[in-house]
């Protein structure tokens, strides 16, 4: 280990995306000297992106506005019965090149301003690729030559990539979600291979922008989610086109004289095979850690993906830290990388004693039938409580959204996972709607995307939620947020959870 002596910087970060930003503006703002460095590796087809990390280059960003694009669409159709009068509907078409080029567009503006950000806060950026000399020194090398940094503090934030499968064709032929938002001609027929939340959402806004989407599963979708609502999402895109090819692992791509790629697969019994336009793997992401020369400074991974187990974001080298989607066994999520990473600077150089509370963080699956939930799954409840200290109310419901242009709400579910003793303290909240997210209760916004059911219940587990409180809560009329402040059918009733009355 090298002496802790004069270092140049009190803070080096290693990743300029979610974590690493915010670590480095709050350490900046407390008064550290902070450098961050950020480089992105292209992908096999050569795809790189500016600052920012994943989230707003090749993650939440393009695709939510993909998403938002795909349900434009919907949109469209669903104005018909509302009066609107539109071309016949084989008049309407979309533009993927128009669509890629809004999104890039965007995505540049936001690297600008994210370059601009550091510079004001006196950020030192440099675009460069960190490798660790040792515990207190980084090397990396620039287009003006190599260069030695060393520093009291090291944050590592350096985020993951997608996964490739080892088949023949895999990197030549297959591109993963760093390619797909870029991608210079429109995908047409696609194969998103992987059911996490990542491949079910290229396959719905894929099919929602008029391609051809075939999904395929090796285990179950949303394998990480509970259980009925991932079942209950891919249900949700079938029914509006996308295929699913189940128990299915990829053998082979090959390209063929015209260009199409010819894939095969096998099912437990039988191999086949079909041609794609493009091939999406989408089968979870590795933490990038490799090119760091952890070794140099001491610090261990854990497990096969290359991630890093800290405790309250410390490795076990003590000057070294990480946060965002390198650490072990915490949530792949922006908000929880920047809200990592800002009390991590707090804690260094601000005097703070808050730490991370990685419990109950809300997420929501961007499929056109949204998925939002927090707190754990019926199955986790099981496991840790026994069914039969547990009450699960559930409910389908009917948009009001919905009921005019006759859209199918057969998937709209939810339930509230609560535990039966004291005051049925609520463990998780599912939420299957056409909106996973249309008011956030106590706060306003005027703009696009105005609130999410689910954000505000997040905050009420926070405060140890009951259904005590839930069903003394006055919905907001007509919201589907409102569905869980009617929710009373239990599972363990056996009654109909189908819509009740709309307004009594
Ligand atoms: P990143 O944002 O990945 O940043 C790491 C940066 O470090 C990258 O720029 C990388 O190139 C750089 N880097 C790597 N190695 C080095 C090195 N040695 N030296 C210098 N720089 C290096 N999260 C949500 O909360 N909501 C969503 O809706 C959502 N949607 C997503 C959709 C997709 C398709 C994907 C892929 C992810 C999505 N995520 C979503 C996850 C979210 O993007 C990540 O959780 C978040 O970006 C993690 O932030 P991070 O700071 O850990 O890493």
């Amino acid at each position: 280990m090298a002496p802790i002596g004069d270092t140049e910087y009190d803070l080096v970060v290693l990743g300029g995306g979610s974590g690493g930003l915010a670590a480095a503006k709050e350490a900046a703002g407390l008064g550290a000297k902070v450098a961050v460095l950020d480089y992105v590796t292209p992908t096999p087809i050569g795809t790189k992106w500016g600052l920012g990390g994943t989230c707003v280059n090749v993650g939440c960003i393009p695709k939510k506005l993909m998403h938002q694009a795909a349900l434009l669409g919907e949109a469209i159709h669903d104005s018909r019965s509302y009066g609107w009068e539109l071309p016949p509907p084989e008049n309407i078409k979309h533009d993927w090149e128009q669509l890629r080029d809004a999104v890039q567009n965007h995505i540049k503006s936001v690297n600008w301003v994210t370059r601009v950000e550091l510079r004001d806060r006196k950020v030192e950026y440099i675009n460069g690729l960190g490798k660790f000399k040792d515990n207190h020194t980084i090397q990396t090398t620039t287009k003006q030559g190599e260069k030695l940094l060393t520093s009291k503090y090291i944050l590592i934030a350096v985020g993951g990539r997608p996964e490739y499968p080892d088949i023949p064709g895999a990197i030549e032929y297959g591109i993963t979600s760093d390619d797909i938002f870029t991608l210079k001609n429109a995908p047409g027929k696609t194969l998103i291979i992987g059911a996490g939340y990542i491949g079910l959402e290229c396959a719905g806004f894929l099919n929602g922008l008029g391609y051809d989407a075939t999904v395929m599963v090796r285990s179950v979708p949303l394998r990480e989610f509970d259980r009925q609502m991932g079942d209950l999402v891919a249900a949700s895109l079938q029914e509006k086109g996308v295929k699913f090819l189940n128990k299915c692992l990829p053998k082979s791509i090959e390209k063929q004289a015209d260009g199409k790629l010819l894939i095969s697969w096998t099912d437990p019994n039988e191999t086949f095979s079909d041609t794609f336009d493009t091939v999406l793997f989408a089968m979870g992401r590795h933490a990038s850690t490799k090119e760091l020369q952890l070794e140099n400074a001491g610090i261990k991974t854990e497990g096969n993906r290359g991630k890093i187990n800290c405790v309250n974001e410390q490795t076990n080298v003590p000057n070294i830290f990480a946060v965002g989607d390198v650490l072990y066994g915490r949530p792949e999520l922006t908000p929880v990388a920047i809200h990592a990473g800002r009390l991590l600077s707090r804690r260094l150089f601000g005097n703070s004693t808050m730490f991370m509370d990685y419990e109950n963080v809300a997420t929501t699956v961007f499929t056109p039938l949204e998925y939002g939930c927090v707190g754990i799954s019926e199955e986790k409840a099981i496991e840790k409580y026994g069914e039969d200290k547990l009450e699960i109310y559930h409910a389908f419901y009917k948009p009001t959204e919905f009921f005019i242009p006759q859209r199918s709400i057969v998937h709209c579910y939810l339930k509230v996972i609560a535990l039966r003793a004291d005051d049925q303290k609520i463990l998780g909240m599912h939420f299957l709607g056409p909106q996973a997210g249309e008011k956030i209760l106590g706060m306003h916004f005027l703009g696009p995307q105005a609130g999410e059911v689910i954000q505000g219940f997040a905050s009420a587990m926070k405060c140890n939620f009951t259904m005590k409180i839930l069903k003394n809560t006055v919905g907001i009329h007509p919201t589907t947020a409102e569905e869980f402040t009617r929710v009373n059918i239990t599972k363990r009733s056996g009654l109909d959870p189908n819509p009740q009355a709309c307004c009594s």
